[in-house]
C-alpha cells in the first residue's frame, strides 16, 4: 500500500467552509500515527496532462482565478494545489497499476469539475485525469470507475460519457447536489440512493454495481473515495457507519485488480477515522 500527500494542499481555505484544511491535515497525522508512511507525488500535473480531459481555456481561467462558482473559490495558489491533487491521482494510479495498491490523500477533490468547469469544490478532475493517463499510456485497454461519493459524480461523467475503454458508477444520494444521476446513461451506470440509506441497503446496491463494473473486464479499478455517505456527514443524510468504510475498501480489494483510490468529498471530524478503515480493507 502506497499513499501520496503532500502538506501544501493544506494552504487554502476559507472560514466556514466544509472542504477545509483538516480534512488532509488530520488525516495524514492519523495515518502517520498508525505507522503508514506518506509520500509526496512525483511532480505538479503538467499542462499535457491536465489536457488530455480539460479545455485550454479551463486551465487559464483556474490559473488566473477568472471563473465564477459560489461554492468553489478562487483561493490564491488554488492551480498550484489542484496541480498537485491530479498529481497525487496520476502518482496513486502509477502505483495500483505496478501492482501496489495506492492511496491519493489530497485536496481538492474533483469529481465535479467538467472539461471546462470548476463546480463543487472541485477545479481539475483528478480521477478523470489518471485514468485518461492510464488508458493513453497503452498498458491498460479497460478501466473502471467507481465513485462511492455521497453526491453524483457529474464531472467524471461529462467527461468519460462514451469514451472507449471506460466505465463508470456512481452511487450517490438523490436529491441531493448537483441533481443529476438519476438514470445511467451509455457507459455510465448511475445508482440513486434514498436519504438514510445505511449500510445494508447501500451494500446490495452496491454489489451488483460492481459485479457489472468487473463483467467489463477490466485492467485498472479506479476509486473516487468520498466519505459523506457517513451518518454524520453535514452535507448528507446517508447513515453509512466506521466500520462500513473498512468493507467498502475490502470488497475493492477482493476484486483482485489493479487498484487505486483518491479522497473526494467527506466532511465529518471523524473524516481521518473513516479513511483508515477504508484503507484497511483496501490494501489487504
Ligand atoms: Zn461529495
Amino acid at each position: 500500500m502506497r499513499i501520496f500527500s503532500d502538506p501544501s494542499v493544506a494552504g487554502y481555505g476559507a472560514p466556514g467552509h466544509p472542504e477545509a484544511p483538516f480534512r488532509v491535515a488530520r488525516s495524514a497525522q492519523r495515518l502517520k500515527a498508525a505507522g503508514h508512511k506518506l509520500e509526496l507525488p512525483d511532480i505538479p500535473a503538467s499542462d499535457p496532462d491536465l489536457l488530455r480531459v480539460h479545455l485550454e481555456s479551463h486551465l487559464q481561467s483556474v490559473r488566473q482565478g477568472s471563473f465564477a462558482d459560489p461554492d468553489t473559490a478562487a483561493h490564491p495558489g488554488i492551480d498550484k494545489s489542484a496541480r498537485v491533487s491530479a498529481a497525487g491521482a496520476m502518482s496513486a494510479m502509477r502505483s495500483g497499476l505496478a501492482g501496489v495498491p495506492a492511496f491519493s490523500l489530497m485536496r481538492p477533490p474533483g469529481h465535479h469539475a467538467g472539461a471546462a468547469r470548476v463546480a463543487g469544490f472541485c477545479y481539475y478532475n483528478n480521477m478523470a485525469v489518471a485514468v485518461t493517463a492510464a488508458l493513453d499510456g497503452g498498458k491498460v485497454k479497460r478501466a473502471v470507475i467507481l465513485d462511492i461519493d455521497v453526491h453524483h459524480g457529474d464531472g467524471t461523467e461529462s467527461i468519460m460519457l462514451g469514451r472507449e475503454g471506460v466505465r463508470v458508477c456512481s452511487l450517490h444520494q438523490v436529491p441531493l447536489y448537483p441533481g443529476t444521476g438519476q438514470e445511467s446513461r451509455d457507459n455510465c451506470r448511475n445508482v440513486p440512493l434514498a436519504p438514510f440509506t445505511g449500510e445494508d441497503d447501500y451494500l446490495r446496491k452496491l454489489e451488483p454495481a460492481l459485479e457489472d463494473l468487473l463483467a467489463f473486464k477490466p485492467d485498472l479499478l479506479a476509486v473516487s473515495a468520498g466519505f459523506d455517505t457517513y451518518k454524520d456527514d453535514p452535507l448528507a443524510q446517508l447513515k453509512l457507519d466506521k466500520k462500513t468504510y473498512r468493507r467498502l475498501g475490502r470488497l475493492c480489494a477482493d476484486t483482485g485488480l489493479p487498484r487505486f483510490a483518491l479522497l473526494e468529498g467527506g466532511y465529518s471530524e471523524d473524516l481521518p477515522l473513516l479513511i483508515e478503515e477504508f484503507l484497511e480493507g483496501f490494501a489487504s
